[in-house]
């Protein structure tokens, strides 16, 4: 199985259109060690000509255009992507399935509760309803990915509930209308035949003891890399919310996913969805220092792993 990062950054990206922090600051005028990256979003093969989309993010049509694999060959209009999985309904993991409107029929696998969120109360997705077929994806039940034209992949995803929540723009009577379980996933791929496990968790509140088990038994991790400490956005903002209320466990202090995950051995460690204000982005930080210690990585656009 071949794993592409196509987009490395939280909301937003790095840099953010109206952000001056630090970080984005010093990337827009060349003073900062570190790269730019677009909004999160990873791919997965089984073959290196089909591919699976893991969220959809709003920066997809150029990640698209950066990697050729994902070009379209051959007729006038086709493409190698062969579905698309959804872990949530934020913003930055949703909004490119609108950005893909252009009557190519598509497989999207969520939970009923996000397809709900997508399809039922955003008037928009109606320009897109026509050409998805829905797979709904339920908590703790394995299925072999197929494609849109139905053939097996060779890749077995388990989606389990993170016990996260709905994103804020859901508004609360709706939200409290579904089912938690159905708002966050974490999903573990793997081939088939055995030869690699990737576990992808991009926003996680906390690491639960139900599927500690998962990180430990992967090839490659990609977590959740947010924020750096649990006021950072408030530090940046002066007023606002802490990662947690967010729904994002802070890398580092107590309880941090560095304390969290200290004992992992076996995965490869890479912190995905790095939103710009957090301080690894800069590679001569002492907090990236610190991370590279501890046996992490940080993602970045473009990086490609075989497992
Ligand atoms: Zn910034």
């Amino acid at each position: 199985m071949r794993v592409k990062i196509l987009g490395s950054a939280a909301g937003g990206g790095f840099p953010q259109w109206n952000c001056a922090c630090s970080n984005c600051r010093r990337m827009r005028d060349g003073t900062l060690h570190g790269s730019a990256r677009t909004q999160v979003q990873a791919a997965v093969s089984p073959d290196n000509s089909s591919w699976y989309l893991l969220s959809a993010s709003p920066d997809l049509p150029r990640q698209i255009e950066s990697f050729p694999k994902l070009h379209p060959a051959g007729q006038p209009r086709e493409t190698p992507i062969a579905a698309l999985l959804l872990t949530g309904a934020d913003l930055d993991q949703v909004l490119g399935l609108i950005l893909l409107r252009e009557s190519q029929p598509l497989r999207v696998y969520a939970t009923r509760s996000i397809r709900k969120i997508i399809m039922e109360n955003n008037i928009i997705f109606a320009m897109v309803s026509k050409q998805i077929a829905w797979e709904e994806l339920i908590p703790s039940r394995e299925v072999e990915l197929t494609s849109v034209g139905g053939a097996n992949s060779g890749i077995r995803c388990l989606p389990f509930a993170l016990s996260g929540n709905y994103p804020y723009y859901v508004g609360g009577a709706l939200a409290s209308s579904m089912v938690s379980e159905e708002a966050l996933l974490g999903l573990r791929l793997e081939s088939v035949s055995g030869s690699g496990r990737l576990v992808y968790l991009p926003g996680a509140p906390f690491v639960e003891e139900s599927w500690r088990e998962y990180l430990e038994t992967c090839d490659l991790l990609l977590f959740d890399g947010t924020f750096w400490t649990d006021d950072e956005l408030i530090g940046v903002q002066g007023s606002g919310r802490t990662a947690r209320q967010m729904g994002h466990m802070p890398i580092s202090g107590p309880n941090g996913s560095l304390e969290q995950l200290a004992g992992l051995k076996r995965p490869r460690k890479i912190y995905i969805h790095v939103n710009n204000t957090n301080p690894i982005l800069d590679e001569d930080s002492p907090e990236y220092r610190r991370l590279r210690e501890a046996g992490w990585e940080v993602a970045q656009d473009g990086m490609e792993f075989d497992l």
